[in-house]
């Protein structure tokens, strides 16, 4: 009877707070927007998670931890995990605008992502960015300048050589473009046509322009097989050379012959951070690896584009 009498007192003071709203002519004006309640916080910083609440006001975080406040809208997390939205550094997403609602990005938590990966991007980022914008893209986006337009651009259907002085300065000029127009770093696909034909001197000079801007250098590595020492030490060169931060993407041992290589990988990486490179890598959540299927064609074979190669 006594926690009857509890919830009857408990129902008086909700009414007589409803009723003193009802007289102050707010009834439905609320302390937040939002709040979720009763979940596992995890904020991003490295740290533990807490149990609490998270409340919302005009789209920012106002308060966490446990509050008396209510919100327009209540969330019972039931404990399950609440964190900032996931980023994922490595897209092929050029096409977002045609799905600007992203939902499989979006349902899984991803609420940034990073694209233009693999030395493969629009060259005008510009005009890619201000597309986003036009249309109301549910995620965060930012992009790398490709190497490859870069260098289609300016050495036309000619690729299997160094470029000339001049051409290297437009190529220069190009990402140094890219980058005042809001691209987060310089990305090469060193698999891929016509980057494969691309020197380590070559990579240099226009990482250059990108760390000049700020801006990171993300390589799709030339080995990712039992050569992946060789690539890996390519891709440190460029980060002193060029003083840039370095990004290896999507780090793998491709084949047996390099299956009993991680350590020696692992041991190579930790010795560059000690020496004070900045190098970070991702990897697939996949154990199988994912390219298009004329990649494993030699190179020379693919040098005139697709329709030289198909006849
Ligand atoms: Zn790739």
């Amino acid at each position: 009877m006594r926690f009857l009498g509890l919830i009857r007192s408990t129902r008086s003071i909700c009414f007589l707070t409803a009723l003193t709203t009802w007289l102050s002519g707010d009834l439905w004006s609320q302390q937040f927007d939002l709040v979720i309640r009763r979940g596992r916080i995890v904020d991003g910083t490295g740290a533990a998670a807490v149990k609490g609440d998270i409340a919302i006001r005009d789209r920012r975080i106002v308060d966490v931890g446990t509050f008396t406040g209510q919100g327009r809208v209540e969330i019972d997390a039931h404990d399950r995990v609440i964190a900032p939205g996931f980023i994922d550094v490595h897209t092929h997403s050029e096409d977002i605008t045609e799905l600007p609602v992203a939902e499989n990005f979006i349902r899984m938590g991803v609420t940034t992502i990073v694209t233009g990966n693999c030395g493969g991007s629009k060259l005008e980022i510009g005009a890619f960015l201000k597309s986003i914008e036009q249309t109301g893209t549910a995620l965060n986006v930012a992009t790398l300048i490709g190497h490859n337009p870069v260098r289609s651009q300016v050495m036309g259907g000619s690729f299997a050589r160094p470029p000339t002085a001049a051409e290297l300065d437009q190529m220069k000029a190009l990402v140094d473009r890219g980058m005042r127009d809001g691209a987060v770093g310089l990305s090469t696909g060193l698999i891929y046509l016509p980057g494969t034909f691309a020197t380590t001197e070559e990579i240099i000079a226009l990482a250059q322009r990108a760390s000049a801007c700020g801006g990171i250098y993300a390589s799709h590595m030339r080995y990712e097989n039992d050569r992946i020492m060789e690539a890996l030490n390519e891709v440190l060169r460029i980060a002193r050379e060029a003083r840039i931060p370095v990004e290896v993407s999507h780090i793998k041992l491709s084949g047996p012959a390099a299956w009993e290589m991680a350590g020696d990988v692992l041991k190579l990486l930790d010795g560059a951070r000690a020496e004070g490179i900045k190098v970070t890598q991702d990897q697939y959540l996949y154990t199988a690896s994912s390219t298009s299927l004329g990649t494993p064609i030699p190179a020379e074979a693919r040098e005139g584009g697709r329709q030289r190669f198909r006849e």
